[in-house]
């Protein structure tokens, strides 16, 4: 494209709130063939809820609520923003943590004052970890049929609670999909989400493919295979998990509620925190690299 081209595609782009890093950005943009979609946070409103919370024969609900929200005061995932705002609901203080640690894609740790290991994630996170989840084997079949998040609590090895959450999808998730499947473009959703709950939304959506349970060296692995097939690939996530895999892709793009580093290194950044922004950029960058040949 002509330098004159260019300017006025990434000008068009950013008054509809899409801003193009530069002339290689665009030109990459226009050759997009697979789109890479983190779930939680991208796909979804990224404000969950609580809808049921399930004790352990020997738990109790105010004990259990003050390590959950004692772990989770101090991450960023939203599933954690979602459980404090139920602990608080609740009038739970939460308990001092030492040696906070985030599990990337798996969940989080701590320990109490007095030394006792807590253990909060997912199912994955659980197993590798050795908890025996064969107490509440009846809740986790109870909502396998739901397309909810579960998240696990542990306490000195020992499960103790089980937490279903739901994070209603975008609204305009599924009109932004539909036009980028008319522009071609297919759709790949990678989640480090439980199956149940990546199939529900990828059915909702007309998703291509889905990968659930994945960690974030699992969704770099897949782009890079994707790559390999000869696709132009871009991605779409918030950061907190997908960093790897937003860097390998030939353009990666951020919405306005991702993290600051997702944003500040995002080849595309949209700014209305709304996902038609993605057609936009494919729209424009191929009528902008189009016009001139
Ligand atoms: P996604 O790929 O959909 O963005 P993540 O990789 O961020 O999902 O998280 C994968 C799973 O790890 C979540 O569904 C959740 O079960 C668990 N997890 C991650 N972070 C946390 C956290 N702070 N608290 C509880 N669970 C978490
Ligand atoms: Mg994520």
């Amino acid at each position: 494209a002509t330098p004159i081209s260019t300017m006025i595609g990434i000008g068009k782009a950013a008054e509809l709130g899409v801003l193009i890093r530069n002339g290689d950005a665009l030109q990459r943009a226009s050759e997009i063939t697979t789109l890479v979609l983190d779930k939680t946070g991208t796909l979804t409103q990224g404000r969950p809820d609580v809808v049921e919370l399930e004790l352990a024969e020997s738990a109790e609900s105010r004990q259990v609520l003050n390590l959950i929200h004692g772990l989770e005061k101090n991450s960023q995932h939203p599933l954690a923003a979602a459980l404090n705002r139920y602990c608080d609901s609740q009038g739970v203080e939460p308990l001092d943590v030492q040696g906070f640690e985030t599990l990337d894609g798996l969940g989080v740790r701590a320990r109490t004052e007095a030394g006792e290991s807590v253990l909060l994630g997912n199912r994955r996170l659980m197993q590798q970890q050795g908890i025996d989840l064969s107490p509440m084997a009846g809740v986790e079949q109870r909502w396998q049929q739901q397309a909810w998040t579960q998240v696990y609590l542990a306490y000195q090895g020992q499960l103790l609670a089980m937490v279903a959450i739901t994070d209603p999808l975008r609204e305009d998730a599924a009109p932004a999909l539909q036009r980028l499947h008319r522009q071609g473009v297919k759709l790949v959703m990678l989640t480090g989400d439980n199956s149940a709950s990546a199939e529900a939304v990828s059915q909702q959506l007309g998703i291509d493919e889905f990968q659930a349970e994945l960690l974030p060296q699992h969704k770099l692995d897949y782009v890079a295979q994707l790559q390999q097939r000869g696709e132009v690939v871009a991605m779409v996530g918030d950061g907190i998990n997908d960093a790897p895999a937003l860097s390998l892709a030939d353009v990666s793009f951020a919405i306005g509620s991702g993290t600051d580093v997702a944003i500040e290194s995002a080849d595309v950044a949209l700014m209305h925190d709304s996902l038609d922004g993605l057609a936009d950029a494919v729209e424009l960058s191929r009528a902008t690299l189009t016009n001139i040949r």
